[in-house]
């Protein structure tokens, strides 16, 4: 049995920072884990402009604790009126990616693409300008089932869009099917993907087996939602494949857990403050943790075209408590596996 694995410092290639007392709270857990993180522009309002990106990575840097090395790397929103000059702007001052949301997709995404033929003259500037387009991969369309709204993008959207803009670097944020782990795989074109721990580790059964077993977990919803076994298998093969084209992004989300625990319940799962751990498991589990530096610390860097780093950290099999919540703000927070132990622990 592995007990322990040494890999160069990993990087987060998709997560959510917030802003003011929020992000104070959690910024500290990815610096721990991560060396730059792909931050999400889906603030309130959303980051549409370069301006607005370089006034909220100031904020993100202040709340770096002294002595920790952090990069957060800067996205725009990209809506349907994003001007094609926005992109120079945005190359110029270090901005690396839009964030594409079919608008109503998720947290905070009203502002999102409501047709992508009205963003081509953006995306044009982007594939010239070399940024990248990340897109949530969801139809909207309340008349598509919840559980099948990747798929059908991938057929409506992403197909056509990889055909009309060869060039352009696009990835396929979060993906969650065996239909996306296919695709991303097999198609022709600059296409890579993240996978999250939670949709490796879990599949919907998560959501509807708490307490006595029929209890329904809030801290488990998130989209996009997870999906039947069969594809949680499909998302772990992929990974564990090796092939280049996938790699870490947690999509860490947090919210106050009165926000969680509620009537309408907020998307997302809090993992910032594990997630090496909750990689280790999910890799452990498939007899893959000779891929896990690959995914985590190889892959992302190689696509965007940065440098991996050349620290190295340690992934431990020794227990990790997690604490059950921390500080929000006036609020709390609670953890993906918060109250519980898990095996693997992030020396770095
Ligand atoms: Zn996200």
């Amino acid at each position: 049995m592995t007990e322990h694995i040494t890999l160069l410092k990993p990087d987060d290639w998709h997560v959510h920072l917030r802003d003011g007392e929020a992000l104070k709270a959690v910024v500290p857990y990815t610096a721990a884990q991560f060396g730059r993180a792909i931050v999400m522009p889906n603030l309130r309002p959303p980051i549409t402009t370069t301006e607005q990106a370089l006034a909220y990575k100031s904020r993100i840097l202040a709340a770096v604790p002294a002595g920790m090395q952090f990069e957060p790397l800067m996205t725009l929103y990209l809506t349907d009126n994003t001007p094609p000059d926005e992109i120079a702007r945005a190359k110029a001052a270090g901005i690396v990616a839009l964030k594409l949301y079919p608008a109503g997709a998720t947290t905070n995404s009203d502002a999102g693409v409501t047709d992508i033929r009205k963003t081509y003259k953006t995306l044009e500037a982007m594939q010239r300008h070399g940024l990248l387009l990340l897109i949530h991969g969801e139809v909207t369309d309340s008349d598509i089932d919840l559980f099948d709204r990747e798929a059908v993008f991938i057929e409506r959207t992403m197909a056509p869009l990889l055909k009309d803009f060869p060039a352009l670097k696009i990835v396929f944020e979060h993906i969650t099917t065996k239909e996306a782990a296919q695709f991303v795989a097999t198609a022709h074109g600059n296409i890579a993907a993240t996978v999250t721990a939670h949709h490796l580790l879990y599949n919907r059964n998560a959501i509807f087996t708490g307490g006595a077993g029929s209890g329904l977990r809030p801290h488990y919803y998130c989209l996009p939602v997870l999906k039947r076994e069969i594809h949680r298998q499909a998302l772990m093969d992929a990974v564990a494949s090796g092939s280049p084209r996938f790699f870490l992004g947690t999509d860490s989300a947090p919210h106050a857990s009165q926000m969680k625990e509620a009537s309408v319940c907020g998307a997302g799962c809090f993992t910032a403050m594990s997630a090496m751990e909750l990689y280790a498991e999910a890799f452990d589990g498939a007899g893959a943790l000779q891929h896990l530096e690959a995914f985590a610390s190889k892959n992302g860097p190689a696509f965007y075209g940065l440098p991996a780093h050349t620290q190295t950290v340690q992934l431990k099999r020794e227990a990790f408590a997690l604490p059950e919540a921390v500080p929000f703000g006036a609020a709390d927070l609670k953890p993906l596996r918060g109250g519980e132990t898990l095996a693997w622990r992030l020396h770095s």
